[in-house]
């Protein structure tokens, strides 16, 4: 294989790579994408929300991903006990997208690949990015080792890593550190959803609350098959004993909602499990490369913002290489660190105030208060970096106060009774 030069070189091929890929090819720059696997491949991460569709849409990807006929998501629903809270992205506080998909990323990273490739975007499948070496001028040299176990080497004025999982610069570059948030396992299969009832409820994405750390989701796809999995922390995961099959179905005896639906269900793979996966840099960007998606940050499953993170970074870090190569000038600390540490930092509080049970107060509390779960609403279809929104621009104070008050509330109403 002969050395290649570009001007951006994509490390990933999944929805940060491809919306950076799109959007950087729409701008007529030289690009290569790289990927280790072969598509279609298995990646967990199947429940969207709406903001992605102003960045597929924006790339010019998302007529291509309507043809598919996925399932449309419109919102989801949270259960505890008997408890139901269900959002509808249609009643949110911030103006943009009300719906979006779930769906089998194998076929839908496939399908985005398979829509840039028709475009003439290069991008090498089953090839490894195996070591990269960045100049001070930001110019790099990265070995990558394709399938036949062929070594070749691209020249890059920029680097986009976005290799998910991979975390190839973190890795090579030292860039890695800790999670403030704790560390959870989540184990997760696909059933063939033979039992799956009529009408929204076989279709409606939930989360099963098994106590404030542990929770059970189901997204069920157009195709029939149901995506289930648990998380909590790894000590609760790791109490169910045998095989992974064996602990799935001692694990869905928890669920009262879902235990009838999915106990005798086959497992179409044996399930794979996840652990400690909030994973956290010490910085996103460097001379000559940046960091996107999963490479980047990864907080948890629990409100599906790890797609629309991915391609919120990748579109934006893609227009900032676009400047920086037209010459105009680009301060990635403020225009790239801090705003993605913004909406990182939103998500992070919901995430931490999921597991100390604040949201889940502020989620069942009765009568619902309207005006806050509109508020929420846009937190959780991704928007935000609306400052309008009090939940977004008060997200460090307002959960916790709400819930106190909440429970301040109901202690009275019990002294009282
Ligand atoms: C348990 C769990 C549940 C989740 N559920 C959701 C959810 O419901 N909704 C949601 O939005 N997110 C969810 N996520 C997060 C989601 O999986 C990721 O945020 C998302 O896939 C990130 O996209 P990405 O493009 O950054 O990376 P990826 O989708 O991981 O793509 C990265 C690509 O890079 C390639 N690569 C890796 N190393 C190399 C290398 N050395 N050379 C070349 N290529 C390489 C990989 O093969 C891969 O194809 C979940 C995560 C977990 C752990």
């Amino acid at each position: 294989m002969d050395d290649v030069n570009v001007d951006v070189l994509i490390i990933g091929a999944g929805p940060s790579g491809s919306v950076a890929a799109a959007h950087l090819f729409n701008q007529g720059v030289s690009i290569k994408v790289v990927e280790k696997s072969k598509f279609p491949r298995f990646v967990i991460g199947e429940s969207l929300i709406p903001r992605c569709m102003d960045h597929f849409d924006e790339v010019g990807l998302l007529d291509a991903i309507k043809k598919a006929d996925f399932e449309v998501k419109t919102g989801a629903r949270f259960i505890k006990g008997d408890a139901v809270c269900e959002f509808d992205f249609k009643e949110k506080f911030t103006e943009g997208w009300n719906w979006t998909w779930q769906l089998p990323r194998a076929d839908f990273d496939k399908l985005l690949t398979d829509e840039l490739a028709r475009k003439g975007v290069d991008i090498a499948f089953e090839n490894e990015v195996i070591d990269v070496f960045i100049n001070p001028d930001g110019s790099s040299k990265t070995t990558v080792k394709d399938k036949a176990g062929n070594v070749y080497t691209i020249y890059a004025k920029y680097i986009m890593d976005s290799s998910g999982y991979g975390r190839v610069l973190p890795r090579l570059l030292d860039l890695d550190t800790p999670s403030s948030l704790p560390k959870h396992a989540s184990i997760f299969t696909h059933v063939k959803d033979s039992n799956r009832p009529e009408g929204k409820e076989g279709t409606l994405i939930t989360f099963d609350i098994i106590n404030t750390q542990s929770w059970f989701w189901v997204i069920p796809f157009s195709n029939g098959v149901t995506s289930i999995g648990f998380v909590g922390p790894i000590d609760f995961i790791e109490s169910f004993k045998g095989s992974a099959s064996e602990r799935v179905s001692e694990m869905l005896k928890l669920s009262k909602h879902y235990a009838e639906r999915f106990i005798d269900v086959p497992f179409i793979f044996e399930p794979k499990e996840i652990k400690n996966y909030s994973k956290a840099v010490k910085q996103l960007y460097g001379k000559g490369y940046v960091l996107t998606g999963n490479s980047a940050e990864f907080l948890d499953p629990v409100f599906s913002s790890g797609v629309t993170f991915a391609t919120e970074s990748a579109l934006l870090a893609s227009k900032l290489i676009v400047k920086e190569l037209n010459n105009e000038p680009v301060d990635w600390e403020t225009e790239y660190s801090d705003y993605i540490k913004e909406g990182v930092s939103v998500f992070s509080t919901y995430v931490k105030e999921w597991y100390t049970g604040n949201l889940q107060t502020l989620f069942f509390h009765q009568p619902e208060n309207k005006a806050n779960k509109e508020q929420i609403c846009a937190v959780l279809a991704g928007y935000v970096w609306d400052k309008s929104n009090p939940f977004v621009s008060k997200h460090d104070r307002l959960v916790k106060s709400l819930a106190y008050l909440i429970d301040m509330e109901s202690s009275s109403n019990s002294k009282s009774e």
